[in-house]
């Protein structure tokens, strides 16, 4: 989620009545309208929730390389706006029922998983079964072994495995991971990566971000970022790590970490302070190394990432305006499938995140102990 969502005071349902309003199709600049240079890959969303509805769907308006082809959904009310906002023929409609009769649907290549955290997994299946590549939302999966189990069925139908690393799409994060390799300030020493967003809404549609066993918690929901941030930047694998939680509001957060923080030991001894939460707005990627630091405020956010760097250096904001990242991701991630090669955020990338996100839970449960990150 992204921590500026409600800070401009627009409801999500505004943005999506305002969209279907003024039509969808109609809000895109003409040069998108261009013929395509290659085949378009047919993608089905998978969960019609916000992120679908206001991020993902208008991007795939943007896509040279994909389309919006169809839609899996458990709530049959919100199909008729989808159809005709976007003209998905009925033979695309899928529920989670007969979700797997799209193995029959030629028009389907990819389909992208949008849903709650939990059923990240038992759906990847269903789609790598019916021999159609994955994209999956972030946090991959619930932990380590679900992640493991995704990358074996893609492997077995041979399909991609991509993760919804949107951020790894950003040019100035492009920079950040490219620095990692060439060190331009000397080593590497420590850095530091916050993401999380301040406000609840009691009895919000999303009330699965409150529920454990739906993958809920802030670590889950932004923690991710600052894992895949820390490991970007480095280009390292963490070996170790120490986390707590903390919860202001436990009438809110009841069963779920509202702020959790946590050290990540990497090789070379460097260290990543990182601190995730559903309670304060935080949005900040820094790196210190021997001969200077860079770093980039926001972050994460879904337009106008921006940084500079010790030596004056500006990174400038590059991408236009939501949903630019995500219309940049789909197209990269299609063109790695038509061009059989790796996508940038394999399953195998999902996967090292979940290992650091077991040993925070299991450090947060041991009351801040030491717990090595499995390899
Ligand atoms: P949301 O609550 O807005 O939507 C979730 C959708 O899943 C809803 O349409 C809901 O009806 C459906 N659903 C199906 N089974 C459900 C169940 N058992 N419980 C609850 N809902 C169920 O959530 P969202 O913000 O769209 O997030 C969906 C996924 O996308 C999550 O994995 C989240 O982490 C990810 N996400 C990623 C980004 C990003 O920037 N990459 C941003 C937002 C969300």
């Amino acid at each position: 989620m992204d921590p500026t969502r409600w800070s401009n005071g627009i409801s999500r349902r505004r943005v999506l009545q305002s969209m279907v309003l003024a039509g969808a199709a109609a809000m895109l600049p003409r040069s998108f309208a261009a013929t395509p240079p290659t085949r378009r890959l047919g993608v089905a969303l998978v969960g019609l929730g916000g992120y679908s509805r206001d991020l993902l769907a208008p991007a795939l308006q943007l896509t040279r390389h994909c389309r919006l082809a169809g839609v899996v959904t458990g709530s049959p009310e919100k199909v008729p706006v989808w159809q005709e906002t976007y003209g998905i023929p009925d033979a695309n409609v899928y529920s989670y029922d007969d979700f797997h009769r799209i193995a029959d649907n030629p028009d389907i290549d990819v389909v992208y998983i949008v849903t709650p955290n939990h059923l990240h997994k038992p759906q990847t299946l269903i789609a790598a079964n019916a021999g159609k590549h994955v994209w999956c939302e972030k946090p991959m999966a619930m932990d380590a072994s679900e992640g493991e189990a995704m990358i074996q069925a893609c492997r077995d139908n041979r399909v991609q495995l991509a993760i919804g690393y949107r951020m790894q799409h950003e040019p100035n994060t492009r920079r950040f991971i490219e620095m990692a390799r060439e060190r331009p300030f000397g080593n590497i020493v420590q850095l530091r990566a916050d993401a999380g967003w301040f406000g609840w809404r009691q009895g919000a549609d999303e009330a699965w971000r409150l529920d454990p066993a739906r993958g809920g918690g802030a670590m889950y929901d932004m923690g991710v970022y600052c894992v895949n941030a820390a490991r970007y930047s480095t280009g390292l694998e963490p070996v170790a790590v120490r986390a707590w939680d903390e919860t202001a509001r436990r009438e809110i957060f009841r069963d779920v970490d509202e702020t959790m923080r946590f050290t990540l030991e990497f090789p070379d001894d460097i260290v990543a302070q990182c601190v995730t939460s559903f309670g304060r707005n935080l949005n900040t990627l820094h790196v210190d190394c021997e001969r200077g630091w860079y770093e980039l405020s926001p972050f994460q956010s879904y337009d106008g990432n921006v940084g500079r760097a010790s030596d004056g250096t500006r990174f400038t904001a590059q991408l236009g305006e939501r949903p630019r990242m995500q219309a940049e991701q789909m197209d990269q991630d299609a063109l790695a499938i038509l061009e059989s090669r790796p996508p940038r955020a394999p399953g195998e990338d999902g996967l090292h995140d979940m290992r650091v996100l077991d040993a925070v839970f299991a450090s947060a449960r041991g009351g801040n102990e030491r717990v090595q990150i499995a390899r």
